[in-house]
This record gives structure tokens, sequence and C-alpha cells, in this order.
């Protein structure tokens, strides 16, 4: 996480959005950096997230996210839950 300028607001700070549940674990392909808000507010799967209020006022969705989130999704679409489950262990 990188530290916000004096006065930022939490929200607009950097933070580490682990894209995989905690429970699998995480490497450097299921990290990306995120804003506080957006880390915030994801707090469900991308594919549920996507359809919130939120990212439909934002325009944030699979085609707009950062490319370490499509890189993710594409790799997720990939694999059953059990086999990403291995795949971050044995990378991890
Ligand atoms: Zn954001």
């Amino acid at each position: 996480m990188v530290l916000p300028k004096k006065g930022a607001k939490q929200r607009d700070w950097i933070t580490i959005e682990h894209m995989a549940d905690r429970a699998s674990g995480n490497n450097d392909k299921t990290i990306a950096l995120c804003c506080g808000r957006c880390n915030s507010s994801r707090r469900m799967s991308f594919e549920k997230w996507f359809k919130t209020p939120y990212c439909i006022n934002r325009g944030i969705n699979k085609k707009s996210v950062a490319e370490p989130v499509k890189a993710y999704l594409k790799m997720i679409a990939r694999l059953n839950p059990k086999d990403l489950k291995k795949y971050i262990i044995k990378n991890y």
C-alpha cells in the first residue's frame, strides 16, 4: 500500500486488491493496485460487482478494468473453482 499525501482521504489511497478469496491465498497474478473506494466496494465476485450501481454508475466493467484484472478474469474463466485454488497455492 502506498501512503497517501497529507489530507488525502482513505478512499483515494492506492491499495492492493486481492482478486482471489483470501482463503485461497494470492500471488502476483491475483493482486492488483486499486483505489480504496473500489477495494472497499468489491466484497463479492467481479461478476456480481460489475452489476452493482457502484460499477454501473462509474462505467466499471470487464472491458474497462485494468490489464491485471482482465488477465485474472481470463485466467479464472478457464478454470473451475477447485482448479483455481490449486493453481493459486501452487504458484504462491
Ligand atoms: Zn477505483
